[in-house]
């Protein structure tokens, strides 16, 4: 995209590490007054996320409107069912914060069918398998090891016990999916379901090919789509929705809602995707993080939101440059996405010794695995600090710290918190303290 368009921050004054959202909020005093103790850590961990770079792949900043919403007293009421169909009474308003929630869904994402309850993107993953699977069926998904999430089949996780994963792999050499392989496991081993999405993959999948498959061996595709799904709202990535029976997805990666999940898919497949999230898997819906999601769907629909998931990826890929030429290697050369993997090793460090080194220097990151021998990678995403109102040039600051940072040297964490200060998550504000 041209320099042009891109989401330009709005120059502000450096602020204090304060978190304006905390210090101005009339409850957080009264919290502060109630239990100092409670509130010193909220105040702290707000600190924490405003005084240094946030690059973990599925962080973001939600607005303060999704805050309030998750701060409200919808918090309170219990509604087990869908609207309309409640076991409790008293549940009309909720009824229509959950209705907005899933009309703003099905328009945002061109789906018939959308169920907002999930209470995270794993449950998402275990009412999309309760819904079409039974225990004991074959599932192919992507390995653990090349970035499949632990819902894919990890021993450690009900998926792994209750379903025979099979997994499909990447190139070493590319690094991309191997849709070869895919189409070979698929006829030898028959799935009822194929899963397509990770946790760390930094390019588009090809769906229409994973349909293809998928229709040859008569399994069922299931987009796990936690990852890239707010990048679908923005129309920086491609849409799931028209190739996968279900779509799995977070609300709170680069989508920039509340912690949760939800569910996307035909009409055909409405019930029984209802049932399996409650009755089958989960009680009383929580009413105000699906209040909050409603919120950020209507932020997501508008055009600010497009600018800003173009503006994530155009950011991840200046930093995938800008790491590649500090001298990391970008696993599959570059980004579509908001991911960006790497392999710090030409640097003489592991990705955890690098996940230690950037952390002393406020810079804050995962590892992940790599697509060959048993070293680690380091693996981050644009997300947060694109929300921060960061372009282009920060990016090339950002891998220029990075590399600083990785060498040891001296005062990086005094410079990172400089460049954060400089782009407060929340906005700034007169710096009061309450209760005192
Ligand atoms: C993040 C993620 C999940 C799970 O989300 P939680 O809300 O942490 O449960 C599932 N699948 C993939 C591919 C993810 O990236």
């Amino acid at each position: 995209m041209s320099a042009s368009s891109e989401v330009r921050p709005v120059p502000l004054a450096p602020v204090p590490l304060a978190p304006a959202v905390l210090h101005d909020d009339p409850a957080f005093a009264a919290l502060r007054r109630q239990d100092p103790q409670a509130a010193d850590i909220l105040l702290a961990e707000s600190q924490r996320q405003a005084g240094g770079l946030q690059l973990i792949a599925a962080e973001n900043f939600t607005s303060p409107a999704v805050l309030a919403a998750l701060g409200s007293p919808l918090a309170n009421k219990y509604a087990e069912g869908y609207p309309g169909a409640r076991h409790h009474g008293g549940c009309e308003l909720v009824d229509a914060a959950e209705r907005l929630a899933t009309e703003r869904a099905t328009a945002l994402f061109g789906c018939e069918h959308a169920n907002v309850q999930p209470h995270s993107g794993s449950s998402a993953v275990l009412a999309a398998y309760a819904a079409l699977l039974r225990p004991g069926d074959t599932v192919l998904a992507l390995g653990l090891h090349f970035g499949g999430h632990l819902t894919h089949g990890s021993p450690a996780n009900f998926s792994g016990r209750w379903f025979d994963f099979v997994g499909y792999g990447i190139d070493p050499e590319t690094g991309l999916i191997d849709y070869g392989q895919l189409r070979r496991l698929a006829r030898q081993h028959r799935p009822k379901a194929i899963v397509c999405g990770s946790i760390s993959y930094p390019r588009h999948p090809d769906y229409a090919a994973f349909r293809e498959v998928a229709d040859e061996v008569g399994a069922y595709l299931i987009a796990d789509a936690a990852h890239p799904i707010g990048l679908v709202a923005g129309g920086a990535a491609p849409n799931p929705v028209p190739y996968a029976d279900v779509v799995c997805a977070t609300t709170h990666k680069v989508l920039r809602g509340p912690r949760g999940g939800m569910l996307l898919c035909g009409a055909e497949l409405a019930d029984r995707i209802d049932r399996a999230v409650f009755p089958f898997t989960q009680g009383g819906a929580q009413m105000h993080t699906i209040a909050a999601k409603a919120v950020a769907f209507g932020e997501a629909a508008t055009p600010a939101f497009t600018a800003y998931a173009h503006q994530v990826v155009a950011n991840a890929r200046e930093l995938a440059e800008g790491l590649e030429a500090e001298g990391l290697a970008v696993l599959t050369g570059g980004t579509d996405t908001h991911i960006v993997g790497a392999d710090p090793a030409a640097l003489g460090v592991d990705g955890r010794t690098a996940r230690s080194r950037l952390a002393a220097a406020g810079i804050v990151l995962d590892t992940c695995a790599l697509p060959y021998g048993d070293g680690r990678g380091i693996r981050l995403g644009t997300a947060a600090v694109t929300t921060q109102g960061m372009g282009r040039p920060e990016m090339a600051r950002i891998a220029s710290l990075f590399a600083a940072a990785l060498r040891e040297e001296d005062r990086v964490r005094e410079q990172v918190a400089e460049m954060a200060a400089a782009f407060p998550p929340y906005p700034p504000a007169v710096i009061e303290r309450h209760g005192e």
